[in-house]
């Protein structure tokens, strides 16, 4: 059996998503001062890194973070390789896709992003959960609606993937957010388990 991590490294310079703070962490015990141990405190933003969309990201009253089954988040999967495509994601693009119940799609630089007729094509057929490697699912200009249509469906959206050295194929997936009480987004570990 063989793990792989397709999780981003949390540190202060970390690539995030345009206009978003970067994670500040900041040693509050340490042993070189004399204290006993090692802590730091952890600030970060909910989207930061490698991290789950629920539906109250986008969805006033939906589901938070603590309450989405994590049986959205850990199943068989099927890595898609679009990294052909140069521009966003487009339902054509994904014809030849074998829609499994999550689906993970690894794009060029910047990652795979969604035009809105991709995200309502994934909706029609009845995934459960998809995932990207880029920092936001939805093409610049179709985010609002690309999220709108997936979170609405309560399809459960990952993204940040580090998918650059992961082949297409199937694997075991498994993605577990933080539990944030009521929260719009969970940063996560994720990866993929290979038989
Ligand atoms: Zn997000």
């Amino acid at each position: 059996m063989k793990v792989i991590d397709i999780s981003m490294t949390i540190s202060p310079d970390m690539e995030m998503y345009p206009g978003e703070p970067g994670p500040v962490i900041t040693r509050i015990s340490m042993l070189e001062s004399g204290d006993l141990y090692n802590v730091s405190q952890l600030t970060l933003g909910t989207h930061t890194g490698t991290h789950v969309d629920p539906p109250l990201h986008f969805i006033e009253g939906g589901a938070g973070i603590d309450d989405m089954p994590l049986d959205m988040l850990v199943g068989p999967a099927r890595v898609v390789d679009l990294s052909h495509i140069k521009g966003n994601i487009a339902p054509g693009d994904l014809g030849d896709a074998k829609l499994d119940e999550i689906i993970l799609f690894k794009g060029a630089r910047g990652g795979a992003r969604l035009t809105a007729a991709a995200a309502q094509y994934l909706v029609d057929n009845g995934i459960k959960t998809v995932g990207t490697d880029a920092l936001s699912i939805g093409a610049a200009g179709e985010e609002y609606e690309v999220h709108h249509t997936l979170l609405g469906a309560g399809i459960a959206v990952v993204e940040g993937l580090v998918l650059s050295d992961v082949d297409a194929g199937g694997y075991l997936f498994v993605c577990l957010p933080l539990k944030v009480e009521h929260g719009d987004g969970g940063p996560a570990r994720a990866v993929l388990i290979q038989e």
